[in-house]
């Protein structure tokens, strides 16, 4: 790699290089602030004055070659950068929804303690006392 590859290797890691029409790009300069180069890597030409002088190949030409090489992948495919509008039908699912009868929802949910308690003694006194160690259970709260 020479000096003029390894600045070209700078710009295309440092710089932003834009794509233009037919296959160009731009390359900023690096020695003036908001200057441009076209560079056109398929005819291997600069508007710089490096390769206007020498007609070598340029570090804006290898910054160019560098970003096209970065392009591809590494299994040797190229990236293509494409915007795609998806649209999504979302299907929504409604709650089933049920009618309360508020007057027994509302007795069921005053009395639900007590009605409790009395089932729990009712199903206690029948058989789990035997089963059950003295001072477990909670008879005492039970007593009327
Ligand atoms: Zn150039």
């Amino acid at each position: 790699m020479d000096a003029r590859e390894q600045r070209g290797l700078v710009i295309a890691a440092t710089c932003k290089i834009d794509k233009a029409q037919r296959g160009a790009y731009y390359v900023p300069s690096q020695t003036r602030a908001g200057a441009k180069y076209r560079v056109e890597p398929d005819q291997q030409r600069c508007d710089c004055k490096d390769y206007e002088a020498m007609g070598l190949t340029c570090k804006h030409l290898y910054a160019v070659r560098f970003v096209i090489e970065r392009e591809k992948n590494a299994d040797g495919t190229t990236t293509v950068t494409e915007t795609l509008t998806v649209t999504e039908t979302v299907e929504k699912k409604v709650r089933k929804t049920y009618k309360q009868c508020w007057p027994k929802y509302n007795a069921a949910q005053s009395s639900e303690k007590d009605r409790l308690q009395e089932l729990l003694f009712d199903l206690c006194r029948g058989g789990c006392r035997g089963t059950r160690t003295q001072g477990e259970g909670t008879e005492a709260a039970h007593a009327p």
